[in-house]
């Protein structure tokens, strides 16, 4: 449906792309910042722009620190609700911000028309192959499981650093990277 996105990198080569979506948010992305250092290990954040603007220097500090930051819209809108026209403004006013072409459509939606416009604009489309579905209500072990299970090579694995996932974002985040650090894996930030 989207022959341009990308939902994995192509690779044999241990690595894994963790990605968090829809900070930063005090106290939980300080959180993550910490808990990658402490395992060095880098991560890409697709921010919400009004998140940024509230919360400048959780988002510097994240730059700072090495890891890619990138565009989750200004709003965190839905692409099914909204027409081409305002789509494209929410996310290019969030591209301002975080000055990368990155961009992951909130809630994974994404109209056809939506998608041919941000190709023209240059955007580079990241979805994913691993959703740990911290955000649901599934309990911190199984949020663990499925995220450990599914992930390999190359894998783009989406957590959220938002009041809804914290719970169990704070259970698997740490295990999860130890887990995958005692496999000899290394956590790179997406190319941008
Ligand atoms: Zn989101």
């Amino acid at each position: 449906m989207y022959p341009h996105a990308l939902w994995r990198v192509d690779t044999k080569e241990k690595f894994i792309h963790l990605t968090f979506d829809d900070g930063p948010i005090p106290g939980l992305t300080e959180w993550v910042l910490d808990e990658l250092k402490r395992n060095n290990a880098k991560a890409t954040f697709f921010c919400v722009g009004d998140n940024i603007l509230k919360h400048p220097d959780i988002f510097e500090r994240i730059k700072k620190e090495g890891h890619t930051v990138a565009n989750h819209t200004m709003h965190h809108i839905k692409g099914f609700k909204n027409n081409v026209k305002d789509y494209m403004a929410e996310t290019e006013k969030c591209r301002d911000l975080v000055q990368t072409h990155l961009f992951r459509p909130p809630y994974g939606q994404l109209k056809r028309s939506q998608y041919k416009a941000l190709k023209l604009k240059g955007y580079k489309i990241v979805f994913w192959d691993v959703i740990s579905y911290d955000y649901e209500t599934i309990g911190e072990a199984t949020c663990l499981k499925n995220s450990i299970a599914r992930t390999r090579e190359g894998s783009i694995v989406v957590f959220h650093d938002n009041v809804k996932a914290e719970k169990n974002l704070r259970y698997t985040l740490p295990l999860f990277l130890k887990h995958f650090a005692n496999l000899q894996f290394q956590f790179k930030a997406l190319e941008t």
